[in-house]
């Protein structure tokens, strides 16, 4: 016997229910019952959709957010919610976002609105958390309201319940001591709370508790080591068996410290860390249940049902019954239901398993492993098709594509000249002012734009039509920069759903899915493009929107084109051979984009990496690794042109204390980064770093509908200043400004450009 489970389920619904309940919560449209209900029938129909599963997670549910949730139950709120009118939900939604439903907010002057929780990537995926907020007095109290209505709602349903929660390291490790105390001086206020929770979720009937520590797959030092040790011990009451769930990654150092935890089951994720299997089981006491995630939680791919029995047949001869299997992380970064998917191409569409598809192969391999592959036969036979088809299928290989990235040579990444003689070149030809001023490419996305996008897509209105009205578009951007006076134009991307849908959307092998959408934060879900094959540019991208741009003024207009590294990072990619050459390919076309821009006389071109930093590994040991390969890719996809060419690269973030020799490493000429919120300390690095090439600290927080006055923006440029040479700076906001509002983005960028002619009169 092998025992099926899933560590947490895709809670936003097939259809996005969850997203437009919630929204419409938030606006005063549904009441907060309808909203419950709507969550108790989200609940049940996933339980139901796991059905086949010998254990079902259940606490996975959240109206926005698992580590929130836990903060509730641990008791832990920030002090600023406290005494707020409303009941629990209200409170909850202003942690999340800053306020609660319109209704919920009549008590405008004593419990309107409140700071919104700072928000942060789960581990390296695509999901944002709250992040817990601790200072040297934080306490807390057991609130297990609703775990325990969520199980009792399971047994009424007849769900095999396994209540899921995040382990106390985790949520520790995940939280921020706003007074820089240490975290780890909490664990002994936090274990009794842990140790009552267990106890009432025995009470409540549950046998197993799955227990998620993914930190584990994280370089731990000696203090947190310990901290496992003791309060593993301590939760070890006897109350619950405990399945201590690690995943995103191999356990490493910290595999023997796992295995001596007091803990009854242990999860590995056999996806990342399928050779430290058998060193787990050899460590583990003997009658320890083992749970391997062995279907990817992370792809939308099809699994190797053949090649995973190869190797699993005698993990399980071994265990027996204490084989438990799963995917190898919770299923909350796959979209839901491949059956949604009527539009896809059908060749394409039978390599893909979303959540619902990836336990169906779950319990195949269960019974494979049960009653042997005999009993599977038409199911092992159909994956071994599908796989077969893709494997050799024309639309996957591209064998012209695969002999130019084996012909990539260290030269192709390489600028002609050094930044110095590049820069006087392009100083003579651009003849900037000192302070230059510019934007990061994107202007407000009006509702004519969607109006029209949506038209055409519905096909009321056709493609000249469409044309017509972003030329409009991109038209009135160049003027109102013009007027405003700024010294580098833009297009302001009209043309663009997004800054990589645009380009997947052009390249050969991509495909797109109608509703593969995934939770990025609260009602956020994003629908990442499925790059399935070798990528080929059959024509250029940019180059008619460019060109029409740059004939109507004389100043300089940039091109504008989004980065190999971030196409990868915000895709859903190929697993059949490695991301680093995925990412050459990518290189490789938009080098030619690069190179066709360049053709026609642009003379300044922008490549974004917007999602440079989070493609990050969790383990600093394997940084070196991702950032040679993506600061090469880079630099294939930027380095081809001549030195009178001015690239310019943007990163929505500037925390590059750890990572600066690297992005120096692109040579770029110039960067723009995100540093406005933080009054330019993120700057810091520069002090110690000399950054070699022209730096555009952002100045204008985008994020906010607030206008930073004429002297905010000088006292910012004034402190980057002191860090960097003044005649290699640049002024220009944090990032696009397409979710902003013309009305706001005038007068912001009005006096954007006051404070850098301020600027320049003072240095004369
Ligand atoms: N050029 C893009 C824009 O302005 C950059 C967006 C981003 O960095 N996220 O909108
Ligand atoms: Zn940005």
């Amino acid at each position: 016997m092998v025992t099926t489970h899933n560590l947490g389920f895709p809670r936003i619904g097939a259809r996005r229910e969850l997203k437009f309940g919630l929204e419409s919560y938030w606006k005063g449209g549904a009441t907060r019952a309808q909203l419950q209900q709507l969550g108790a029938g989200l609940r049940a129909r996933h339980w139901r959709d796991q059905a086949a599963l010998d254990l079902v997670p259940v606490g996975d549910f959240s109206f926005y957010d698992q580590v929130l949730d836990m903060s509730f139950t641990l008791g832990h709120l920030p002090a600023r919610v406290s005494g707020f009118h409303g009941d629990m939900l209200d409170n909850y939604f202003r942690i999340a976002r800053g306020r609660s439903a319109v209704g919920a907010e009549e008590h405008g002057s004593c419990c309107g609105g409140v700071a919104a929780g700072e928000m942060t990537k789960w581990f390296d995926t695509n999901y944002h958390y709250i992040v817990p907020e601790f200072d040297v007095g934080t306490q807390f109290k057991l609130d297990a309201s609703r775990l325990l209505a969520q199980l009792a709602e399971a047994r009424v349903q007849g769900v095999a319940a396994k209540p899921v929660i995040i382990g106390p390291l985790t949520y520790l490790a995940l939280g921020k001591a706003k007074d820089g105390s240490d975290k780890l001086a909490l664990l002994p206020r936090l274990l009794p709370v842990y140790a009552a929770l267990l106890a009432a979720l025995a009470t409540e009937g549950a046998d197993w508790v799955q227990i998620d520590e993914p930190i584990l797959v994280t370089e731990l030092d000696a203090a947190w080591q310990e901290a496992f040790t003791h309060a593993y011990q301590g939760l070890n009451t006897g109350a619950v068996k405990l399945l201590l769930a690690t995943y995103f990654g191999q356990l490493q150092e910290n595999l023997q410290l796992v295995a001596a935890l007091p803990v009854q089951g242990v999860h590995l994720d056999a996806i990342n860390a399928r050779h430290e299997v058998e060193a787990l089981i050899q460590a583990s006491p003997a009658e320890r249940v083992i749970s391997l995630g062995v279907v990817n939680g992370r792809n939308i791919w099809k699994s190797n049902l053949e090649a995973t029995l190869d190797w699993l047949e005698p993990v399980a001869q071994k265990l027996g019954e204490r084989l438990w299997l799963a995917p190898s992380c919770a299923l909350l970064h796959v979209p839901v239901d491949l059956e949604s998917e009527t539009k896809l191409d059908t060749e394409i569409r039978s390599w893909l398993a979303f959540a619902v598809q990836k336990l169906g192969e779950i319990s195949v391999l269960a019974k494979a492993l049960t009653q042997g592959r005999a009993a599977v036969a038409p199911e092992l036979a159909a994956n071994r098709a599908a796989l077969a088809a893709r494997r050799t299928s024309a639309r996957v290989n591209n064998p012209a594509v695969q002999a130019a990235v084996a012909a990539i040579t260290p030269a192709l990444g390489r600028r002609q000249n050094p930044f110095a003689v590049r820069a006087a070149k392009q100083a003579a030809i651009l003849n900037l002012p000192r302070f230059p001023t510019t934007t990061i490419g994107s202007f407000p996305q009006t509702r004519e734009i969607r109006l029209a996008r949506s038209a055409f897509k519905a096909g009321t209105i056709n493609e000249t039509a469409y044309r017509e009205a972003m030329w409009r578009e991109i038209a009135h951007s160049v003027r109102e920069q013009e007027k405003l006076g700024l010294d580098v134009l833009v297009h302001g991307e009209a043309e663009r759903n997004d800054m990589v849908e645009y380009f997947g959307e052009q390249l050969y092998g991509y495909a797109f899915s109608q509703a593969g959408w995934v939770q990025s934060y609260g009602s956020r879900c994003v629908k990442p493009p499925i790059l399935f094959g070798d990528i080929s540019r059959p024509k250029p991208m940019t180059v008619e929107w460019i060109s029409y741009a740059a004939a109507l003024t004389d100043k300089p207009m940039k091109g504008m084109l989004t980065g190999p590294v971030t196409i990868l990072n915000w895709s859903f990619v190929r697993d059949d051979q490695p991301r680093s050459l995925t990412c050459s390919q990518l290189a490789l076309a938009i080098r030619a984009e690069v190179q066709d821009l360049e053709g026609i006389g642009v003379r300044i071109i922008q490549i974004d990496e917007a999602a440079l930093r989070e493609g990050l590994p969790l383990r600093k040991s394997q940084w070196q690794d991702y950032l040679a390969w993506a600061v090469e890719s880079f630099r294939i996809t930027a380095n081809g042109v001549r030195d009178e060419t001015q690239i310019h690269t943007h990163m929505c973030y500037s925390e590059f204390n750890d990572i600066i020799s690297e992005i120096a490493e692109m040579d770029a000429d110039v960067i723009t980064i995100e540093t406005s919120r933080s009054d330019m300390e993120l700057l810091d690095v520069f002090e110690t770093f000399n950054y070699p090439n022209q730096i555009g600290p952002g100045v204008y927080d985008i994020h906010s509908p607030n206008i930073p006055d004429e002297a905010h923006i000088v006292a910012l440029m004034q402190k980057a200043a002191e860090r960097i040479p003044p005649e290699r700076l640049w002024v220009n906001p944090d990032c696009g400004l397409k979710t902003r509002q013309w009305h706001e983005v005038i007068p912001a960028l009005a006096n954007l450009v006051s404070a850098a002619r301020f600027l320049r009169a003072k240095a004369t």
